[in-house]
């Protein structure tokens, strides 16, 4: 028989043998058993599966029996759908609690396997536990609502204190990232000096091969700065806002230009710039020219030679509007809302250069701003990033 036909039993359980014991009982009287292994699982493939019964072991980790049957009592589309305690607690009102919670029957541990076949089809087959008629109710909902309340409480006291925990790991991260990227800027000014020297024949005259290793070194130490400045710069803006200036955009990005021209060059890749108007604009110039870098480096990394990218900039009468694009790799689109996030990488792409932070940089300067930033791709064919910044940006919050 396939498993479309069988009947679909959900057993909420974490103990492997019990599930083992379970799934062999009743599959052999033809159900479909799955098993979740703790009530918020439970609760998720009762609503993928809708099954013909819920059978919860009250004792699951995280939402225990319990709590699950309450969820599951508040979803519509289940009505109906029979949900059996299973359990070790035969202390007198353990049976009431269930049912108090949601559950329609109860059956006591250990698992009586001859029984139990006969147990779910009556289940199945309409039979529902009711609770005596002279239980006081109220009190039961009551008790019930209490430990639900001190359940509730705990866990905001433990979540609480995990936030702080979160907060207090990502300072020190912030504090450690920070203290390394100066100290690794160090050596490393003292380094690029000296190549610098040296690509300059002011310390003596090199051969050829020497001299296209010292380029070699030059090129990867200007990739370690540019990375350091990232992080470096990403840093200090967490802690910082803008201010900003009037100034010329293109004016103000006219030697990094001329940076991105000779790599497009080198790499094979035809740069160009549009521009539209471009006129005076209140900016913070550091962090526009950051952004507009960490975009254009991105679309520089990832487009093979014999590629486009071009900058546009716009004036529109109350903002400007600057696109990158680019007939590059593209993003597929499960990746778009993820790379904008601190050190995040898109796994394929992962042996370019780069610390998953200059999305990040770039949304923040452009919020930063008032602004917005957008992107469009198409895995293969390219991506297109549209920064728009307001004229009279709105005071930071
Ligand atoms: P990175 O330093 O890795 O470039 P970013 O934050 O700038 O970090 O970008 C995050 C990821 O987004 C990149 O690793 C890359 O996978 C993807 N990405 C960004 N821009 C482009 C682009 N123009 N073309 C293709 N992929 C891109």
């Amino acid at each position: 028989m396939g498993c479309e036909a069988q009947p679909k039993i959900l057993y909420v359980e974490d103990n492997r043998d019990n599930q083992r014991l379970v799934q062999r009982v009743l599959g052999a009287r033809g159900y479909h058993v799955l098993v979740a292994e703790d009530g918020a699982t439970g609760v998720a493939l009762a609503q993928e599966l809708r099954p013909a019964l819920v059978l919860v072991d009250l004792g699951i980790p995280g939402l225990d029996g319990y709590e699950m049957a309450t969820r599951l009592r508040g979803l519509k589309h289940l009505d109906g759908v029979p949900i059996v305690a299973l359990t070790a607690d035969s202390t007198p009102g353990a049976r009431e609690r269930a049912l108090v919670a949601g559950c329609d029957g109860y059956l006591l541990k250990p698992i009586d396997t001859r029984l139990l076949p006969q147990q779910v089809a009556e289940f199945i087959g309409g039979k529902r536990e009711q609770l005596a008629a002279h239980t006081d109710t109220t009190d039961l909902l009551r008790a019930y609502n209490q430990k639900l309340v001190e359940r509730l409480e705990q866990r905001v006291r433990e979540l609480t204190r995990a936030n702080a925990e979160v907060q207090e790991l990502d300072r020190l991260k912030g504090q450690f990232l920070a203290t390394l990227s100066h100290e690794l800027r160090t050596p490393l000014t003292a380094l690029m000096g000296y190549l610098e020297l040296f690509g300059r024949g002011m310390l003596g005259e090199l051969t050829p091969p020497q001299r296209e290793a010292i380029a070699v070194m030059r090129r990867s130490g200007e990739l370690l700065a540019r990375q350091l400045n990232n992080l470096l710069y990403f840093q200090e803006l967490r802690g910082r806002s803008f201010t900003p200036r009037l100034v010329r955009p293109l004016e103000l990005l006219q030697p990094l230009l001329v940076g991105i021209e000779e790599r497009a060059r080198q790499a094979g890749i035809s740069f160009e710039l549009v521009c539209a108007g471009a006129a005076p604009i209140a900016l913070d110039p550091i962090g526009f020219e950051q952004l507009v870098h960490s975009l254009l480096d991105n679309s520089l990394k990832f487009t093979p030679a014999g590629g486009r990218v071009r900058l546009a900039l716009r004036d529109e009468p109350a903002r400007l509007i600057l696109r990158v694009e680019d007939s590059g790799s593209g993003i597929a689109s499960e990746f778009l809302e993820k790379i904008w996030l601190p050190f995040y990488r898109v796994e394929p792409t992962a042996s370019q250069p780069g610390a998953g932070l200059g999305l990040a940089i770039v949304r923040h300067v452009v919020e930063g701003h008032g602004g917005h930033v957008s992107v469009r791709s198409v895995p293969g064919r390219g991506s297109a990033f549209t920064v728009v910044l307001p004229r009279n940006p709105a005071p930071e919050g």
